[in-house]
């Protein structure tokens, strides 16, 4: 068998790894719990993956991995990344001697983009914008077929820029955010924003905790008029934050990610909420749900490697 690429998703709390064959199958998709705090263990458990499924495909093939942080080319140590015993550390280089190849690495934004800008919901576009509405916001831009990293490795990190066109005084200067701005994207439009709005605006609460993303779906769909007001401004300020993404890199397509990315009335009422912010008289950007959920940690960092490139 030839034609395998191994994808490894280097999570928090578990470690992910599978081999894409020539086809973009998944094949021999195996998780471990992360060893937290652990870095050497963490080297061992990627290094055990990959010999595990090797010794299964009978191949040597290339290694990408989705990390959650980045990695400084200048220095090649770990920034950002919340599992924080990967920081500061040079992954990269004692990744590739553990395994005796170069090996890629990118962020787990970044893979989401490339994955479904490679073979799901965006094939076939040129720009894709990867978004992330989860416990974070975050974003990764796939040009291509490659992933565009930036000169800072912070490209498609929109999730800290200030809200666009924010109503006062509600919104500006907005709820602080850890990052030690206030009124960033991520405030507003991250699972924990959507259920502190909810409370802010006196929306019900189940045992004196906010609802959540899906529970506040759940309400609006009930006919519950707080959650649909909740959710309705979840959405026009999701439109918001993604028509200044339009206006700059102006993608084919941008796919949505994450918890939040089940809200399946995003997709037809965001693109209408979007309209007057951005400066075109047409718009044909699409705003597709993800296809392959998941699995787009290792299917992105499998993608990291082009086949002929390796070898
Ligand atoms: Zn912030």
């Amino acid at each position: 068998m030839v034609g395998f690429r191994i994808g490894i998703d280097l999570g928090g709390t578990k470690i992910e790894a599978a081999a894409l064959d020539a086809q973009g199958t998944l094949h021999l998709r195996q998780r471990i719990p992360t060893p937290p705090g652990d870095y050497p263990g963490t080297i061992a458990a990627i290094t055990g993956l990959v010999r595990r499924i090797e010794n299964k495909i009978g191949e040597r093939p290339s290694v990408g991995v989705a990390i959650p942080g980045t990695i400084v080319a200048e220095t090649g140590l770990v920034k950002n990344a919340n599992s924080v015993w990967l920081n500061g550390r040079p992954l990269g280089r004692d990744t590739e001697a553990a395994l005796g190849r170069p090996v890629r690495f990118a962020n787990d934004a970044n893979c989401f983009a490339l994955s479904e800008a490679a073979d799901g919901a965006a094939a076939g576009c040129h720009a894709v914008f990867g978004v992330i509405l989860g416990t974070g916001v975050g974003g990764g831009i796939a040009i291509g077929g490659r992933v565009l990293v930036g000169v800072n490795a912070i490209a498609g990190e929109w999730g800290h820029n200030p809200l666009p066109a924010p109503r006062l005084p509600e919104e500006w200067p907005g709820p602080p955010c850890y990052c030690g701005r206030t009124g960033c994207i991520e405030t507003f439009l991250s699972g924990p924003g959507l259920a502190a709005d909810h409370r802010r605006h006196g929306g019900p609460a189940v045992d004196g905790q906010a609802l959540d993303g899906p529970a506040i779906a759940a309400g609006a769909a009930a006919g519950n008029p707080q959650c649909q007001a909740t959710l309705d401004r979840y959405t026009e300020r999701l439109a918001r934050a993604l028509a200044v993404v339009i206006n700059i890199l102006d993608p084919d397509a941008i796919v949505l990610g994450g918890g939040l990315s089940a809200l399946l009335h995003l997709y037809e009422a965001v693109p209408r909420y979007w309209v007057p912010h951005i400066i075109s008289d047409t718009i044909v950007t699409r705003l597709l749900p993800p296809v392959h959920g998941d699995s787009s940690g290792v299917r992105g960092a499998a993608w990291l490697w082009h086949p002929g490139e390796y070898r």
